[in-house]
């Protein structure tokens, strides 16, 4: 290869910067002294090791190691490079420069995977971010290790050819041997969870349930303990319609950054549930770790639902780093070198006692708490956040017979199907993919009748509810007339969406 400064070969690896991929271009060149390799361009502990690794499995695989000093050059210099991703490229690139293979084997071809000291090629977190930027650079080929390659099939792109070993990505490199194709891993359609049915009484939380799968607005149950407020939020779930190919792909890509997924489990296009404990650690909720950043419940809630059970148990930094990623639908992982985001689009249900004991309301038990203890209790939800939970829902304890007898209610097919039809009209008024609770203000009010707009700005003021509450308001007001299939909103829906704000007007 005909390179300047002494470059022998050019190849091309994958850097992971939040949930994209960036393209690496690794240039390697041999020069005269002491047999030795030099990684230069930002690496981390992991990548410096990679020469470590790539020569001593050089030495097993019996491929030709040089007699030379190799300056590896990881570019660009400012883009953090983190793992051990990159190994594959720059052994492909030790395999050019010392002329084991064609420089032209390369061409269009991008590379991804660590390498084991006895050789093998092995998947690593990330593989389907990866492949999708390799899609985005323009790769013909994408290289990975045999255990990954179904992973990255899942990306409609470049050609995958998976190697199982330094020797078959010579031999694949050197035309002596055809390369295999990869096929993509499965795809799986929801199955059946919990249904509905089970669920009996509670008419005003299971509308509340419907409301907020249609038009994707935060949850808030409230009750004692026993009167079903999980049992009525795993249900939630099952109303989602399934995700996109495009989204699940997402959710995936977020799974494999926190190496929840298996490059051969099939490509699931049901939404996430996820049910944190109110004991997890900030980079458990948020993301973190060292290297690169392992994406949190938040984002492996991505596209679905984050299930917070006693939110009042909840430590408050925990609430308050709800705050960002239920605004903004991302977090933000602040690094020494980079800032990393992930996405973080949730629907968050959210469950609670009333009081400390549980019993406040009940019929059955008396609450024992002081009032300043419930106050202090209640406080914790703060303001900001009780704010963003736009459905809010007292239960009550079923009655015995109730709980004897036939089921009562809908079961979750009937009510998933009224949820995809009102999800069709939102995405046809906003777009693909836009809940109701994402509409854009001036728009959302032009689909209100003018009576309707009157009565929820009375009703804001007569409960002393927040500013920010009357667009919030409105937008459930529209998942109501959306599930009436009404085009305007009217009077009637938005009386309907201020009453599951009252326990707002009440707790603060
Ligand atoms: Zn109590």
């Amino acid at each position: 290869m005909n390179a300047p400064h002494g470059v022998l070969a050019v190849t091309h690896g994958l850097a992971l910067v939040g949930l994209r991929a960036r393209t690496v271009r690794i240039e390697c060149a041999l020069a005269p002294g002491i047999p030795s390799l030099r990684l230069v361009g930002l690496p981390d502990a992991a990548v410096r090791e990679a020469g470590d690794r790539v020569r001593t499995a050089f030495a097993r695989s019996r491929l030709h190691w040089p007699r030379e000093r190799i300056v590896v050059n990881l570019a660009p210099a400012d883009l953090p490079k983190f793992g051990s991703g990159f190994d594959l490229a720059i052994a492909a690139a030790v395999l050019v420069a010392t002329r084991q293979v064609p420089a032209a084997a390369l061409d269009g071809a991008w590379l991804f995977g660590e390498v084991g000291l006895d050789g093998s090629v092995r998947a690593v977190p990330g593989v389907l971010p990866a492949a999708e930027g390799a899609r985005r650079a323009g790769a013909a080929r994408l290289v990975v290790g045999d255990p990954a390659a179904p992973e990255a099939a899942l990306v409609d792109g470049p050609d995958v050819l998976p190697v199982r070993d330094l020797g078959e990505l010579r031999s694949v490199l050197a035309d002596e041997q055809r390369a295999r194709r990869a096929s993509p891993a499965p795809y799986v359609l929801p199955g059946n969870g919990p249904d509905l049915r089970d669920v009996r009484g509670q008419a005003v939380a299971r509308r509340a349930v419907e409301l907020a799968a249609a038009g994707g607005h935060h949850l808030l149950l409230a009750g004692p303990p026993g009167c079903g407020k999980t049992m009525l939020a795993r249900r939630l779930h099952g109303l989602l319609p399934p995700l996109s190919l495009p989204a699940a792909l997402e959710v995936a890509s977020l799974a494999s950054l926190a190496g929840e997924r298996a490059a051969e489990d099939p490509l699931s296009l049901e939404p996430p549930l996820r049910e944190p404990h109110h004991s997890v650690s900030a980079a458990g909720l948020i993301g973190g770790g060292s290297g690169i950043p392992r994406p949190g419940e938040l984002s492996l809630a991505h596209h679905g639902l984050l299930l917070l059970d006693e939110l009042l148990e909840t430590p408050r930094w925990v609430l308050d780093a709800l705050r960002q990623p239920l605004e903004r639908g991302e977090v933000l992982i602040t690094r020494a070198r980079a800032a990393v985001r992930y996405p973080a689009s949730v629907l968050l249900v959210a469950a609670t006692n009333p009081c400390p004991c549980g019993y406040l309301g009940s019929p059955t038990r008396a609450c024992t708490c002081r009032p300043d203890r419930i106050e202090r209790y209640r406080a914790r939800l703060s303001g900001p956040l009780l704010d963003r939970l736009d459905l809010q829902v007292e239960l009550r304890p079923v009655e015995r017979d109730q709980l004897a007898g036939p089921p009562d209610g809908e079961d979750t097919a009937t009510v998933a199907a009224r949820v995809a039809d009102a999800r069709e009209l939102a995405a046809r008024r906003w777009g693909e993919g836009v809940w109701n609770r994402d509409a854009p203000a001036e728009q959302l009010r032009s689909t209100c009748r003018p009576t309707a707009l009157r009565a929820l700005a009375r009703a804001v003021e007569d409960l002393g509810l927040s500013a920010r509450s009357f667009d919030r308001s409105l937008r459930v007001a529209r998942t109501i007339a959306d599930l009436d299939d009404a085009e305007r909103v009217d009077t009637v829906h938005v009386e309907e969406a201020v009453a599951y704000r009252l326990a707002d007007a009440v707790a603060v």
